[in-house]
């Protein structure tokens, strides 16, 4: 008998390939990973994020199936890459384990062989000593070449080993990079979230949170175009990441949302460190290359909220978004922030 949570995810991919066929979006397993859990609803932020991609980009493109799939699903990606490589390891050490025992056996029976030759040395005349000796010299031979064996397929496998551990490591700085600006990615950001206020609480060190938002970046992105529009969210990430410390993880939290974490760091400084990120954005002049024109500046909005211990990830973030609402309502161009649970923006 079928159990009911498999009649469901059964009725779940029925629905998603239909989805998928309803809206004309191509039948690749990216898209239906992304749209399943999207009708699931198991993962509200992804929810969101299709949301919010479709509303301004009007429709799925393979651009936006990248990013999600990037954001949300890299860890499959790293978990098959893991799983890839631990299988050629486990090959690879197999065959070093099958010449280490032949060899290992051969050298035992080798050794026999000599002590043999030892005691039957005795009285024997020359010919026969010749031919002892004849013996001992192919022998001898022999297991030379098979440490020369063994030698090589250590020497491989221990480069396949090292070759695979650089290929991992690029995977994983592959899925924690955002793909267009190199920061740091939301993957990454929700990670190194958890790390600072964990360690707020076990240090009693305050953290600060700071998120914010390119102003009326639809309007720069119509007028001028949405390559021109990637090219300034480059130039932000850049100003961002340069403008905090080593501590500070600036990340790419959105579409053109960034995150700044600050450990360490009082409310008072969040807000000034925020402050003078949001001056070195919107001085940037922003010149278009192609045609050496002058495009302006672009501002952005920032809600700073210091943390609150035993604040779980999720609100804490929507308290930082709540001060980042508040700066947008207030006219844009400037920062707020909240200071407990319980404040106001101001
Ligand atoms: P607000 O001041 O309220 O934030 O206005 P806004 O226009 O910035 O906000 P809205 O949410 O209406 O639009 C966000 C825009 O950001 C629309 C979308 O095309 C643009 N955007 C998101 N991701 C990218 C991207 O990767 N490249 C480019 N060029 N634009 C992007
Ligand atoms: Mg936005
Ligand atoms: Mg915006």
């Amino acid at each position: 008998m079928q159990s009911d949570s498999y009649k469901t995810t059964e009725a779940n991919a029925a629905k998603t390939m239909a989805l998928l066929k309803d809206q004309n979006i191509r039948q690749l397993p990216k898209n239906y990973t992304i749209w399943y859990e999207y009708l699931t609803e198991s993962n509200p932020d992804l929810v969101r994020r299709v949301n919010e991609l479709m509303e301004s980009d009007g429709k799925f493109t393979d651009k936006i199936a990248s990013e999600i799939y990037s954001d949300f699903f890299t860890f499959e990606k790293e978990s098959k890459a893991i799983q890839e490589t631990n299988r050629i390891v486990q090959k690879s050490m197999d065959t070093v384990m099958v010449n280490l025992n032949a060899t290992t056996g051969d050298f035992a029976k080798y050794g026999e062989q000599l002590s043999d030759f030892a005691t039957k040395a005795d009285g024997l005349s020359v010919t026969e000593l010749q031919d002892v000796i004849g013996e001992i010299v192919s022998q001898t031979t022999t297991m030379s070449d098979n440490a020369k064996n063994l030698n090589n397929s250590l020497d491989s496998a221990s480069q396949e080993i090292s070759d695979l551990r650089k290929l991992l490591d690029e995977v994983q700085k592959e899925a924690l990079t955002d793909g267009l600006t190199g920061i740091a990615n939301r993957k990454s950001f929700d990670a190194a979230l958890v790390k600072a206020t964990a360690m707020s609480m076990e240090t009693n060190t305050p953290t600060c949170l700071v998120l914010s938002d390119i102003d009326h970046f639809k309007i720069f992105n119509d007028t001028h175009g949405h390559p021109f529009g990637d090219l300034v969210l480059k130039l932000v990430a850049k100003t961002l990441t340069g403008g905090v410390g080593r501590t500070a993880t600036a990340a790419r939290y959105g579409g053109e949302e960034f995150g700044i974490i600050l450990p360490n760091t009082e409310l008072d400084e969040a807000v000034d460190i925020a402050n003078d990120l949001r001056t070195a954005v919107s001085s940037k002049k922003l010149i278009k290359r192609s045609t050496g024109e002058n495009v302006g500046k672009i501002t952005m909005s920032f809600g700073v909220a210091l943390y609150t211990p035993r604040e779980d990830a999720m609100t804490y973030i929507n308290r930082a978004d709540e001060a980042l609402y508040a700066a947008k309502n207030a006219g844009r161009n400037q920062v707020k922030h909240l200071q407990g649970t319980l404040a106001r923006a101001s």
